[in-house]
């Protein structure tokens, strides 16, 4: 059935996705905050992405083992590093999933993997060490404590050299977020909800979702983007944020644990939902509005404690529990919410 679904979504979309898989830069953004002054209310710092040094990464040597060389011969890297928010000066571990070919997604199993990390007031990328693969294709990255500010971490496979990038943000408590939910809430179809990603990098987005993205963006907000689409998605999703939403890839959530999407229910969206917000509000993120569509986003984000004056809801649940209406797209949202929100604190009011 695994190999069915994800023959599917082979046929459904485009080479291009495996190469963006190996890490390739964000694209420009149509404009970068300046970057913080390492102060304590810095915004989002968007130049790091733009000014990564080179790395001189780490001497190829052959795999460990004579299947993963042949794995890596013959298929494309399908890599991902799952992105953090943190609160500064707190340690954070960066998990890293590798494995090969959109189709078989074969996990590299017992294979070494060296972690680099570049980002605000570093002048180079600083080694973070060499971590071997377990069973799940996974690795886990020890970060220490960080200055607020915007960080990259890379991972570059040693038997190929094939790499993969994600990022940190840590921030200061109290820093401002907008998050939103993708599937259904930025995107007009609903992949989440019927359990098909087969479009996603393609997907259209709601009239006016890019501006009111953007704008929020200006005004120096965080933002969040959640999915509860399986990780296996996430180079596309960042691809879909990139080409459609032109926006630099962080920060992205997705489901680190998600298998099959058909098999997710409601229940387990909004939990996993329900707990991420919980664990970015445990940073000391403050999450001044939010986006969704289904209902599982209104009870997720009530639960964890959002301001049902401050949740905006697209689509057939719109306006119910109490949350804010957003009718058909957001055009008139935009010119009647977003524009009259105060500029985030770190950008003063
Ligand atoms: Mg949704």
């Amino acid at each position: 059935m695994k190999i069915l679904v994800q023959t599917l979504l082979f046929a459904s979309l485009h080479l291009p996705m495996l190469a963006q898989a190996a890490g390739g830069s964000p694209a420009e953004p149509p404009e970068s905050n300046p970057p913080g002054d390492g102060g304590s209310t810095a915004c989002t710092d968007y130049s790091v992405g733009q000014s990564q040094p080179s790395l001189d990464g780490p001497q190829q040597r052959d795999f460990r083992h004579f299947g993963n060389r042949w794995l890596s011969d013959w298929y494309s890297p399908y890599h991902m590093v799952h992105d953090e928010i943190v609160a500064e000066q707190e340690a954070v571990t960066v998990i890293g999933k590798f494995d090969y070919d959109w189709v078989l997604h074969k996990d590299l199993e017992d294979e070494d993997v060296h972690a680099y990390l570049y980002g605000s007031g570093m002048s180079d990328w600083e080694y973070l060490g060499e971590f071997r693969t377990n069973s799940d294709g996974k690795v886990y990255v020890p970060i220490s404590g960080q200055e607020a500010g915007d960080y990259i971490v890379r991972m570059v496979v040693e038997g190929d050299l094939s790499a993969v990038q994600g990022y940190v943000s840590v921030r200061a408590a109290g820093h401002q977020a907008v998050l939103f939910d993708i599937d259904g809430t930025l995107t007009i179809n609903d992949a989440e909800q019927i359990g098909d990603y087969l479009g996603i990098k393609n997907a259209d987005a709601f009239y006016y979702a890019e501006e009111m993205v953007q704008a929020y963006r200006d005004k120096g907000y965080q933002l969040i983007f959640m999915t509860a689409r399986p990780y296996w998605m996430s180079s596309g999703t960042r691809a879909w944020l990139r080409e459609t939403m032109n926006q630099a890839e962080w920060h992205l959530r997705t489901n680190i644990n998600g298998e099959i999407p058909s098999t997710a229910t409601s229940e387990e969206h909004e939990r996993y939902k329900r707990e991420y917000i919980q664990h970015l509000q445990d940073q000391g993120i403050d999450i001044i509005r939010a986006y969704g569509n289904a209902s599982s986003d209104i009870a997720a984000y009530a639960d964890a404690g959002l301001d049902t004056a401050e949740t905006y809801i697209i689509g057939d649940h719109a306006g119910e529990s109490g949350t804010q209406a957003v009718y058909s797209d957001y055009a008139f949202h935009f010119g009647d919410v977003v524009e009259n929100t105060p500029n985030a604190i770190c950008q003063g009011q």
